[in-house]
């Protein structure tokens, strides 16, 4: 019945551009009216239009999330061998840039509930080498900020935000404030990867920053360290926002609250008729974390879950992993972590999470025939 209306899949890309077919091939055009392809005009107005919606003073588009999480650490004058805080049940891209800078990351475990980084393995791994956090707000949950930004006060830490799949979140400071996820620490990052919350159609990232004097030393370095052209002050790299990219972020942005909304709906969807699946267990919020689902991960009890991801995939259903091995056993980063080095909390997710088809185009029949066919799973 549901395969005649096409597959399920975990991200429905083209419908949702087909409804904006109009206003992304006009804005295209322009763009190649003007040939402003490097720096171009939509690129400054999507810097002040994503300003303007996360309320942050300064974004700096640069060419991917990963390019965007170097560029923040080549900000903050680092020497090699400092030691950067990550979590290690995220994607790569976090630890990787600090590898390729010199930069140590230092490996901590997440919480079991939210999946993000973990206060106490914050407090446990700093150490007098210790320059930055990265907490990673993970499936569009932001990370309990308020204490880590205590936390990192009072040792002179600076904090980065990964907040590649989690813009649109929010975070609830105990006096009731509200600030957005990526503008709480000293520097956001974000993607937008097509699969993220906001997604171009290609690369594409940006970062926040309140800091005016951070926010010019990042422009400098994402062009080539120059403020005025062919006279280079820093060591910088070649990290642009496509103008064509820009463009269509521009037509993308004022739909970013209504994916978020879809994707909740998708959300309290599974949450309603999932609460009583004995095999699983239901992602959890925080009171301050309200969420912008990116993923909706359950956690499969007793060792089932690659048994449950075959059942669904014979029926039709696809998911994904996030994400299968932790950092420390990633080949790549075996240097950095001692033989024998495990974090318990990442272990068991490594082996437990699976993530469920959610996007900004589900319908009611796909939804129905998901949960019902999960209900179902026997071991
Ligand atoms: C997607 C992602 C990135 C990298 O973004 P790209 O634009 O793909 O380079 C970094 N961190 C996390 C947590 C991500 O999910």
């Amino acid at each position: 019945m549901i395969k005649q209306h096409g597959k399920i899949q975990m991200v429905d890309l083209n419908s949702q551009h087909k409804k904006l077919e109009d206003g992304i091939m006009g804005a295209i055009r322009h763009v190649i009216e003007r040939s402003d392809f490097i720096k171009g005009k939509d690129v400054a107005e999507f810097e002040q239009n994503l300003a303007a919606y996360l309320h942050v003073d300064h974004v700096i588009g640069c060419a991917n999330g990963t390019d965007a999480l170097q560029i923040a650490l080549m900000a903050l004058d680092l020497q090699p061998g400092d030691e950067v805080i990550v979590p290690a049940f995220t994607y790569v891209a976090t630890a990787e840039v600090i590898a390729l800078l010199g930069l140590v990351p230092v490996m901590v475990d997440v919480e079991e509930e939210t999946f993000n980084i973990s206060l106490q393995g914050i407090r446990n791994a700093i150490t007098s080498r210790t320059r930055v956090i990265i907490p990673v707000h993970l499936f569009g949950q932001c990370s309990d900020m308020e204490p880590i930004m205590e936390l990192a006060n009072e040792h002179k830490l600076w904090i980065i935000e990964d907040n590649a799949q989690s813009l649109g979140a929010s975070y609830i400071f105990r006096n009731g404030s509200v600030k957005n996820a990526g503008t709480i620490g000293h520097i956001g990052c974000t993607s937008f990867f097509p699969t993220k919350n906001l997604g171009c159609m290609g690369d594409g990232g940006a970062l926040t920053t309140n800091d005016p004097g951070l926010a010019e030393k990042i422009r400098m370095i994402a062009n080539h360290g120059q403020q005025v052209k062919y006279y280079h002050k820093l060591v910088g790299c070649n990290s642009r926002l496509d103008t064509i990219q820009a463009a269509i972020l521009n037509v993308k942005l004022p739909h970013l609250d209504g994916y978020i909304e879809s994707r909740q709906k998708v959300a309290d969807f599974y949450q309603e008729k999932l609460k009583d699946f004995a095999c699983g267990v239901l992602p959890t919020n925080l009171r301050q974390t309200p969420p912008a689902y990116n993923q909706f991960t359950l956690k499969i009890k007793n060792g089932l879950r690659d048994q449950f991801r075959n059942y669904l995939s014979g029926m039709g259903i696809p998911t994904m992993i996030y994400y299968p091995l932790p950092l420390y056993k990633q080949e790549a980063f075996s240097k950095f972590a001692p033989d024998g080095f495990s974090l318990p909390v990442t272990e068991k997710l490594c082996g437990s999470v699976i993530s469920l088809p959610i996007h900004t185009e589900m319908n009611g029949e796909e939804l129905a025939y998901i949960a019902g066919t999960i209900l179902n799973f026997k071991e």
